[in-house]
């Protein structure tokens, strides 16, 4: 039923006020420059333009970034008159955070509120186990855990310093795990996925880099106030929205994620994830160094054209060869991450797995499989796991790397493709969709909502 025109995908996404978008209603009429998220070459003209030096840039990313500061006045190495009129003509504002309960597996999620402030989208922070003799020891069914971490706040514990608190002993210490922060880009998400909540709500609009940088620098904030030892290690563009309809705010988050004035985190780490923008694929490898995801979930145009609308305006052929020009681009030693959401009875069958290791032989790249999380309304069931490992199997048998995406924070509805926010739907696709589920029509629910 009501999928998305293809006239409709290929209207650029609705653009929200320039500048606007820090999480409070002050903020959207604030005509000061935010300067979190700003990359530290167009800080430098900031600067610049101000007629100052540019290394003016380095010491309030320092202060930004490596010490969680966000008023001017507290940055003391730098004069009373820069400081003040730096106050006058710019700010440093972050969306506002409010947590979840955090889950069983200790899968935290956080509501972020962006625009006027009256619209949120989600985080969600998955710390792993370390690979060494963690507490549960149990070691991840993905990639080995990663070393490093978001650069470290003035009161966060390095991990060895942090692990000793805990009474760990060194051996434990010596892999600290991975903590993935998976951030959001837009409000909601124009492209409707058969198999995602975050499409059903519909879509409003892009957020800013502030409101992207913001929510990696305001969890980093919190776990340097706790204490916890272990920072942000690991960034993905896999909460809500589609990150390349986005491009130029999340190319600009990107550089803050990986600048060592800013997070610090390396370009291996922090990945963008797309239902496969072909175009901008492309684009992506002449403007950023991070890395890529793509979401195939099929290996036939016909059925990813049923399950990522998208596909009917860049069909499998064409998103394969955008991913050829990217890795031909960033060398041989990087690989292109492929996301397989598994559908009991739709995309699961060992005949699709063959097809699906046909597809990719000659690919530079490794197969992420994701066992469908199921949310309200949804019509997919999440296979088996005897069958989820059948499909893996036959993948790893055929030559082509396959890791198993362990379900993490499905009990807070934090798991992939479980995020919802608060979403002023500009599409009307959240009452089409809740209209299937009610049987109520879209007119009807208004009135139901809006008559007191
Ligand atoms: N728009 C981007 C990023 C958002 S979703 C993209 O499509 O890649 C991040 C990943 O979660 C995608 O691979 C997406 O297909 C997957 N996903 C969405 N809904 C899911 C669900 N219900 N269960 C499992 N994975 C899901």
């Amino acid at each position: 039923m009501s999928k998305p025109s293809l006239a409709a995908l290929q209207q650029p996404p609705l653009r929200r006020a320039e500048g606007a978008g820090s999480g409070s209603e002050s903020a959207a009429a604030d005509a000061r420059a935010n300067l979190l998220g700003m990359p530290r070459t167009e800080l430098e003209r900031f600067f610049v333009d101000l007629g100052e030096k540019p290394w003016r840039a380095k010491q309030v990313m320092k202060w930004i970034y490596h010490a969680g500061v966000a008023e001017f006045d507290a940055m003391t190495d730098i004069s009373q008159a820069l400081r003040n009129r730096l106050s006058d003509i710019a700010r440093i504002e972050a969306p506002v955070l409010t947590p979840f309960p955090a889950a069983a597996d200790g899968t935290r999620k956080w509501s972020v509120a962006v625009g006027d402030g009256s619209e949120r989208v989600e985080a969600v922070l998955i710390p792993e186990p370390s690979a060494r003799g963690s507490a549960r020891g149990r070691p991840s069914q993905e990639e080995p855990s990663a070393r490093g971490s978001a650069r470290g706040l003035p009161s966060q514990e390095e991990p060895s310093a942090g692990g000793r608190a805990r009474g760990l002993s060194s051996q434990e210490l010596e892999k600290p795990g991975r903590s993935t922060l998976c951030i959001s880009s837009q409000v909601g998400c124009v492209l409707d996925c058969a198999f995602c909540a975050t499409g059903k709500q519909g879509f409003n609009g892009n957020l800013s880099r502030a409101e992207i940088v913001g929510q990696a620098w305001a969890v980093a904030r919190q776990l340097a106030t706790e204490g916890s030892g272990r920072g942000i290690t690991n960034i993905v563009f896999m909460g809500m929205g589609e990150p390349l309809y986005n491009f130029d705010a999340v190319v600009d988050a990107a550089s803050v994620f990986t600048d060592d004035l800013g997070l610090g985190i390396s370009r291996r780490r922090v990945t963008i994830s797309t239902a496969g923008v072909a175009p901008r694929i492309r684009e992506l490898a002449s403007r950023s160094e991070v890395s890529l995801a793509v979401s195939l979930h099929a290996a036939e145009d016909e059925l990813r054209s049923q399950l990522v609308p998208l596909n009917r305006r860049y069909p499998i052929a064409e998103l394969l060869a955008a991913c050829r020009h990217w890795l031909g681009q960033l060398g041989d030693r990087r690989s292109v991450t492929i996301e397989y959401t598994l559908m009991e009875g739709v995309n699961d069958a060992l005949a699709d797995a063959a097809k699906l290791a046909g597809l990719l032989g000659d690919l530079r790249c490794k197969v992420n499989l994701i066992p469908f999380n199921p949310f309200p309304g949804s019509q997919f069931k999440r296979p088996s796991m005897q069958r989820v490992r059948a499909f893996q199997t036959h993948l790893l048998g055929a030559g082509i790397p396959a890791m198993l995406r362990t379900t993490r924070g499905d009990d807070i509805t934090a798991a992939c493709g479980q995020l919802v926010g608060l979403v002023r739907d500009r599409t009307r696709r959240q009452a089409r969709h809740l209209a299937r589920r009610t049987g109520m029509a879209p007119d009807e629910q208004l009135l139901r909502v809006t008559s007191p």
